[in-house]
Protein backbone atom coordinates (compact mmCIF):
# COMPACT_ATOMS: atom_id res chain seq x y z
CA UNK A 1 0.00 0.00 0.00
CA UNK A 2 0.88 3.53 -0.79
CA UNK A 3 -0.01 6.53 0.79
CA UNK A 4 -1.51 9.29 -2.40
CA UNK A 5 -1.34 12.94 -1.97
CA UNK A 6 -4.58 14.28 -2.35
CA UNK A 7 -5.93 16.33 -4.70
CA UNK A 8 -6.93 20.45 -4.22
CA UNK A 9 -9.39 22.68 -5.62
CA UNK A 10 -6.95 25.35 -5.49
CA UNK A 11 -4.61 24.15 -8.05
CA UNK A 12 -6.39 24.24 -11.40
CA UNK A 13 -5.09 21.38 -13.02
CA UNK A 14 -6.11 19.27 -9.95
CA UNK A 15 -9.72 21.43 -9.58
CA UNK A 16 -9.96 19.78 -13.38
CA UNK A 17 -9.99 16.21 -12.01
CA UNK A 18 -11.90 16.92 -9.07
CA UNK A 19 -14.62 18.76 -11.57
CA UNK A 20 -15.14 15.93 -13.99
CA UNK A 21 -17.06 13.04 -14.09
CA UNK A 22 -15.73 10.06 -13.48
CA UNK A 23 -15.77 7.16 -15.10
CA UNK A 24 -17.64 3.99 -14.17
CA UNK A 25 -15.35 1.05 -13.27
CA UNK A 26 -15.91 -2.22 -15.92
CA UNK A 27 -12.58 -3.76 -14.67
CA UNK A 28 -12.04 -6.17 -11.48
CA UNK A 29 -8.75 -6.45 -11.19
CA UNK A 30 -5.59 -5.72 -9.45
CA UNK A 31 -5.21 -2.14 -10.53
CA UNK A 32 -8.24 -1.65 -8.61
CA UNK A 33 -7.54 -3.32 -5.93
CA UNK A 34 -4.29 -1.66 -5.32
CA UNK A 35 -5.49 2.02 -5.27
CA UNK A 36 -8.50 0.57 -3.12
CA UNK A 37 -5.69 -0.62 -0.89
CA UNK A 38 -3.81 3.33 -1.47
CA UNK A 39 -7.17 5.21 -0.96
CA UNK A 40 -7.72 3.17 2.67
CA UNK A 41 -4.55 3.65 3.50
CA UNK A 42 -5.04 7.74 2.16
CA UNK A 43 -7.49 8.16 3.79
CA UNK A 44 -6.84 7.12 7.49
CA UNK A 45 -3.70 8.88 7.87
CA UNK A 46 -5.06 12.56 6.43
CA UNK A 47 -7.38 11.24 8.55
CA UNK A 48 -10.68 11.20 7.28
CA UNK A 49 -14.02 9.37 6.84
CA UNK A 50 -14.45 9.06 3.59
CA UNK A 51 -12.89 9.71 0.12
CA UNK A 52 -12.83 9.17 -3.64
CA UNK A 53 -10.53 8.24 -6.08
CA UNK A 54 -10.81 11.78 -8.28
CA UNK A 55 -9.57 12.69 -5.15
CA UNK A 56 -5.99 10.84 -5.31
CA UNK A 57 -6.15 11.43 -9.04
CA UNK A 58 -8.18 8.83 -10.38
CA UNK A 59 -10.98 9.50 -12.19
CA UNK A 60 -12.91 6.55 -11.69
CA UNK A 61 -16.06 5.70 -9.78
CA UNK A 62 -14.55 4.19 -6.33
CA UNK A 63 -15.16 5.49 -3.37
CA UNK A 64 -14.00 4.45 0.28
CA UNK A 65 -15.66 5.15 3.90
CA UNK A 66 -15.31 4.27 7.35
CA UNK A 67 -17.61 5.77 9.78
CA UNK A 68 -18.11 3.89 13.38
CA UNK A 69 -18.94 0.35 12.91
CA UNK A 70 -18.97 0.87 8.86
CA UNK A 71 -16.18 0.74 6.55
CA UNK A 72 -16.96 0.08 2.94
CA UNK A 73 -15.23 0.59 -0.68
CA UNK A 74 -17.71 1.26 -3.07
CA UNK A 75 -17.23 0.64 -6.91
CA UNK A 76 -19.71 2.43 -9.39
CA UNK A 77 -22.03 3.34 -6.27
CA UNK A 78 -25.52 4.06 -6.94
CA UNK A 79 -27.94 6.32 -4.78
CA UNK A 80 -31.38 3.71 -5.44
CA UNK A 81 -33.68 5.35 -2.60
CA UNK A 82 -33.22 8.32 -0.31
CA UNK A 83 -35.21 9.39 2.12
CA UNK A 84 -37.57 12.08 1.69
CA UNK A 85 -36.58 14.40 4.78
CA UNK A 86 -33.06 16.40 4.74
CA UNK A 87 -30.64 17.08 7.63
CA UNK A 88 -28.45 20.29 7.84
CA UNK A 89 -24.68 19.31 9.11
CA UNK A 90 -21.10 20.67 8.78
CA UNK A 91 -19.25 19.16 6.44
CA UNK A 92 -14.98 19.72 5.55
CA UNK A 93 -13.54 18.09 2.63
CA UNK A 94 -9.85 16.97 1.64
CA UNK A 95 -9.47 18.67 -1.13
CA UNK A 96 -10.90 21.89 0.39
CA UNK A 97 -8.52 22.27 3.00
CA UNK A 98 -8.64 24.71 5.52
CA UNK A 99 -12.72 25.58 5.29
CA UNK A 100 -15.71 23.68 6.42
CA UNK A 101 -19.21 24.67 5.14
CA UNK A 102 -22.59 24.75 7.52
CA UNK A 103 -25.65 23.54 7.26
CA UNK A 104 -25.17 21.60 3.95
CA UNK A 105 -28.28 19.43 3.23
CA UNK A 106 -28.27 15.94 2.87
CA UNK A 107 -30.79 13.19 2.75
CA UNK A 108 -30.97 11.74 6.17
CA UNK A 109 -30.73 7.80 4.72
CA UNK A 110 -29.67 6.39 1.84
CA UNK A 111 -30.01 3.21 0.16
CA UNK A 112 -26.91 2.64 -2.12
CA UNK A 113 -26.18 0.13 -4.78
CA UNK A 114 -22.89 -0.29 -5.75
CA UNK A 115 -20.35 -3.64 -6.07
CA UNK A 116 -17.46 -3.99 -4.14
CA UNK A 117 -13.73 -4.21 -5.07
CA UNK A 118 -14.07 -7.96 -6.41
CA UNK A 119 -16.99 -7.16 -8.03
CA UNK A 120 -19.60 -9.22 -6.17
CA UNK A 121 -23.11 -6.91 -6.28
CA UNK A 122 -23.46 -5.51 -2.80
CA UNK A 123 -26.51 -3.20 -0.91
CA UNK A 124 -25.78 -0.46 1.52
CA UNK A 125 -28.83 1.46 3.91
CA UNK A 126 -26.96 4.12 5.46
CA UNK A 127 -28.44 6.98 7.62
CA UNK A 128 -26.99 10.39 9.80
CA UNK A 129 -23.42 10.79 9.31
CA UNK A 130 -22.87 7.54 7.45
CA UNK A 131 -25.41 8.52 4.86
CA UNK A 132 -24.24 12.02 5.09
CA UNK A 133 -20.44 10.52 3.76
CA UNK A 134 -21.59 8.58 1.42
CA UNK A 135 -23.74 11.45 -0.43
CA UNK A 136 -20.46 13.72 -0.13
CA UNK A 137 -18.55 11.03 -1.64
CA UNK A 138 -21.01 9.80 -4.47
CA UNK A 139 -20.83 13.96 -5.16
CA UNK A 140 -17.15 13.74 -5.97
CA UNK A 141 -17.89 10.85 -8.67
CA UNK A 142 -20.14 14.04 -9.95
CA UNK A 143 -17.62 16.68 -9.91
CA UNK A 144 -19.45 18.11 -7.10
CA UNK A 145 -18.66 19.86 -3.92
CA UNK A 146 -19.89 20.36 -1.18
CA UNK A 147 -19.49 24.53 -1.75
CA UNK A 148 -21.98 23.86 -4.41
CA UNK A 149 -24.41 22.70 -2.23
CA UNK A 150 -24.86 26.02 -0.03
CA UNK A 151 -24.37 29.40 -0.56
CA UNK A 152 -21.43 30.84 -0.68
CA UNK A 153 -21.48 32.91 3.61
CA UNK A 154 -21.87 28.99 4.49
CA UNK A 155 -18.23 28.54 4.23
CA UNK A 156 -15.70 29.37 6.25
CA UNK A 157 -12.09 29.46 6.96
CA UNK A 158 -11.56 26.79 9.75
CA UNK A 159 -10.84 28.52 13.17
CA UNK A 160 -8.67 27.28 16.54
CA UNK A 161 -12.72 26.37 17.73
CA UNK A 162 -12.80 23.65 14.78
CA UNK A 163 -9.27 22.77 15.17
CA UNK A 164 -8.76 19.27 17.58
CA UNK A 165 -6.57 19.52 20.25
CA UNK A 166 -4.14 17.07 17.56
CA UNK A 167 -4.07 20.11 15.66
CA UNK A 168 -6.18 18.39 12.87
CA UNK A 169 -8.07 20.29 10.69
CA UNK A 170 -11.73 19.03 10.27
CA UNK A 171 -11.29 18.31 6.74
CA UNK A 172 -13.40 15.82 4.98
CA UNK A 173 -14.78 14.98 8.21
CA UNK A 174 -18.33 14.79 9.32
CA UNK A 175 -17.52 17.75 11.68
CA UNK A 176 -20.36 18.46 13.72
CA UNK A 177 -23.99 18.41 13.56
CA UNK A 178 -26.42 21.31 13.60
CA UNK A 179 -28.97 19.64 15.69
CA UNK A 180 -27.79 20.38 19.87
CA UNK A 181 -29.85 17.05 20.76
CA UNK A 182 -26.58 15.08 18.71
CA UNK A 183 -24.46 17.78 19.92
CA UNK A 184 -22.60 15.04 22.45
CA UNK A 185 -22.24 12.80 19.80
CA UNK A 186 -20.81 15.31 16.68
CA UNK A 187 -18.20 16.71 19.51
CA UNK A 188 -16.90 13.04 19.26
CA UNK A 189 -16.82 12.98 15.75
CA UNK A 190 -14.99 16.33 15.44
CA UNK A 191 -12.18 14.22 17.38
CA UNK A 192 -11.04 13.00 14.23
CA UNK A 193 -12.65 12.34 10.42
CA UNK A 194 -14.32 13.06 7.17
CA UNK A 195 -14.80 12.90 3.56
ZN1 LIG B 1 -14.64 15.69 -0.09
Amino acid sequence: MAKRRILVVDNPNERRILRAKAKKVSRYDAYLERLVADMWETMREAPGVGLAAPQVGESIRVLVAEYEDNAVALVNPEIIKRAEDEELGTEGCLSIPGFIGDDVPRSAAVTVKARDPRGKEIRIKAEGWFARILQHEIDHLDGILYTDRVAPDKVRAVTEDDIEPEGAPPDERAVRRSKPARESHASALSGGEQS
